[in-house]
């Protein structure tokens, strides 16, 4: 054993391989997706015996496939963000009718905030839909040995477990002691019962059956299980009246609230109120015997959760089952934060009100810088081929043309922020090409744009192309192709050919996939070269029906970057065309000095900006110019004694030319 300092989500990843997991298989979503990675590198650096792991196309791929080696008796590995899950929903649901033979744990990461979701969804309430049994770790060390739990109970019950950290757990590191080496254990085989594992309603009735029958033991198992430890703590009065219960992080912050709150309390001798501290690590289905046995004699609970008031419902339910009287504060009362996430500050004035304690106010925890940090607005990053697509379209579009413009999931969903403004709607994964569709039949005489990444188009938008062509909707989908799953941490996907277990498949075309879908009408640029991505999407909107163009270009994080570009001074008219179209990070514009500024650091010299310059004020070492540059504008302000003085202003300039195209 090591010990080493690592993120949850790379502790988790050992804990599998730990347990013995046979297949890990997931799709790429914050903040999940370190654990896939990590199998992947461990089993690459050999230390990893047995295991095979996959990016899957999408997690209903991830979570079928995986169903297939459990019903082998493999233990699987499933990974997910929150919202992954529901589009593995579909077999999650029959899988559990059905049940498995090797431990299947999902391992599903809950997003409050949220930070990079679309929902701020609860897994927990998830699970008691599935009706499938829930851990919500406090740490990421609970969560390594409730991993190795939920193997177990997987097996004993044959059910698919989930496990359910939110992001702090995911991303917090600290010290593990983790095995040198592990080995897969070595599945049973496929023992073959129709009658057991095709879901015909005689069997999901049955199944149904099994699950309601399994759910009461689980719960009892729950309430013997370390996972749900509670204590009393003295304090000035006699015997516990009130009590505190949190679920997953916000028990890891109550605990640290507590011990300001104690700190303060001996340091001023104001007098505190005994207590009862519980964690439910292990709320579905609900331990009710041990809350039950925390609960006695208490008058008041208040209960910490991040995301939706599992937790409290449940205590709700319990103090009408049992006929007790103790109150329930919470979400529902108004008394702890409602969305969003916790904190240790809140949760301590939370305590504190509920203790009825008149602490002097804590000197605010706040790190002071010698300089402000500089607001950083979430913005494409500079050179991102994803600014040339979403300029080109617009451009194509012209100004004359009105269109829906929907955008999906990925960096490009970035492409709402001014001054592209390019993302007028995004939904979920997929979703850019299916919802133009809606957009076309009930507005038909606006062109209906629909933007999808490359991995979103192998996730979840292939259906949506059959559709448009099936049903004949006139879209436009704009596939922004940039060889990696970006947003996520550059994984590979079925386009790039790369998998995680070494070596390459056959990369798989989206131009052909859309042709074999019956796309007729589909054009390729770069579109970071402007002029031939414009003609590329004004081609493929022209064209009446469902159309498609392919923007290719590499992220800039899969590339070396380039010498940055250069500005030439003296051929600038000073229009800012170059700051106020594309919004590249890399330039901007100095009221000081009454030019362009290039940040060359930052700069990766994609050459956008030059196409964008029609002075050839900006020049790019590794790019010709291909359009004639305009010659230097005479229309500069002077001043009096004829010397330059300032460049006019974007509306003195539009007056003095009679309008702007942009
Ligand atoms: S687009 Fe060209 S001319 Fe206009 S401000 Fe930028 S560098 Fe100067
Ligand atoms: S070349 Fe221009 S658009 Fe590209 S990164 Fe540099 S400044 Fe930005």
């Amino acid at each position: 054993m090591t010990k080493s300092f690592l993120m949850g989500n790379q502790a988790f990843a050992h804990a599998a391989l730990e347990a013995g997991v046979r297949v890990c298989a997931g799709y790429p979503g914050t903040p999940s997706s370190e654990v896939i990675e990590t199998v992947a590198k461990l089993r690459d650096a050999g230390s990893a015996h047995d295991v095979y792991v996959e990016w899957s196309t999408n997690e209903k791929a991830a979570l079928e496939m995986l169903a297939g080696a459990a019903l082998c008796g493999a233990r699987t590995l499933f990974t997910a963000k929150q919202v992954g899950l529901n589009v593995a929903s579909d077999p999650l649901m029959s899988l559990n009718y059905i049940g498995v033979e090797g431990g299947t744990v999902l391992l599903v990461a809950d997003d409050p905030g949220p930070i990079s979701s679309q929902t701020e969804q609860d897994t927990r309430r998830f699970a008691s839909f599935a009706k499938v049994p829930v851990f919500d770790p406090a740490t990421s060390e609970q969560g390594c040995a409730m991993i190795a739990a939920a193997y177990d109970l997987s097996e004993k019950y044959h059910t698919p477990v989930i496990f359910r950290p939110s992001t702090r757990i995911c991303h917090a590191s600290t010290f593990v002691e983790v095995a040198d080496e592990t080995h897969a254990r070595k599945p049973e085989g496929f023992e073959n019962d129709p009658s057991k594992w095709v879901i015909f309603p005689g069997r999901s009735y049955r199944g149904h059956g099994e699950i309601n029958e399994r759910l009461p033991k689980i719960a009892a198992d729950f309430s013997a299980s370390p996972f749900n430890p509670w204590r009393e703590v003295a304090g000035t009065d006699e015997g516990a009246k009130i009590g505190i219960i949190a679920g997953g992080v916000s028990y890891s912050y109550a605990e640290e609230a507590l011990a300001q709150i104690e700190e303060q309390v001996e340091a001023t001798g104001a007098l505190s109120p005994s207590y009862r501290l519980m964690q439910v690590g292990t709320p579905y289905p609900f331990p009710e015997a041990a809350v039950a046995k925390f609960a006695e004699g208490l008058d008041r609970i208040i209960v910490f959760e991040e995301l939706d008031h599992v937790i409290e419902d449940e205590l709700l339910k319990l103090c009408g089952k049992l006929h007790a009287g103790f109150e329930v504060q919470g979400k529902l009362t108004g008394t702890t934060t409602t969305r969003g996430e916790n904190t240790v500050d809140a949760i301590r004035m939370q305590i504190q009100e509920f203790f009825g304690l008149d602490l002097p106010v804590a000197a605010e925890r706040t790190v002071e810088f010698s300089d402000p940090i500089p607001e950083r607005p979430a913005v494409l990053c500079a050179g991102c081929p994803h600014r040339g697509a979403f300029y080109a379209v617009k451009k194509a579009l012209g100004r004359r043309r009105e269109a829906v413009m929907c955008g999906d999931i990925g960096c490009y969903t970035l492409g709402n922020a001014a001054p592209l403004n390019a993302v007028d709607t995004c939904l979920d994964m997929g979703a850019g090409i299916t919802m133009a569709q809606g957009f076309n039949v009930i507005e038909p005489d606006k062109k209906a744009i629909a933007f999808v990444g490359d991995s979103t188009f192998f996730a979840s938008g292939m259906t949506g192309v059959a559709n448009a062509v099936y049903n004949k909707h006139d879209i436009t989908i704009v596939v922004l192709d940039n060889a990696t799953t970006a947003m996520t941490g550059s994984q590979p996907h079925p386009g790039t050919g790369a998998t995680l277990m070494g070596g390459f498949s056959a990369p798989i075309s989206i131009q052909e996939v859309l042709s074999a879908l019956g796309v007729k009408k589909i054009t390729k640029a770069n579109p970071l070269f402007a002029d031939k991505a414009i003609e590329a999407a004004r081609e493929a909107i022209d064209y009446d029906g469902p159309s498609a163009v392919i923007y290719e270009s590499p992220c800039t994080k899969l590339t070396k970057a380039k010498p940055p570009v250069y500005f030439i001074a003296n051929a600038c008219a000073g229009c800012r065309k170059c700051v106020t179209t594309i919004g590249c990070p890399a330039l901007g514009w100095s009221e000081v000095g009454h030019s362009i500024v290039i940040n060359r650091a930052m700069c990766v010299g994609c050459g956008l900006c030059t196409d964008i310059c029609e002075y050839g004020a900006i020049t790019c070492p590794t790019r010709k110019r291909v359009r004639p540059a305009l010659p230097p504008r005479s229309q500069r302000l002077h001043a009096e004694d004829g010397s330059l003085s300032r460049f006019p202003t974007p509306q003195e300039l539009a007056e003095i030319e009679g309008g702007s195209d942009d």
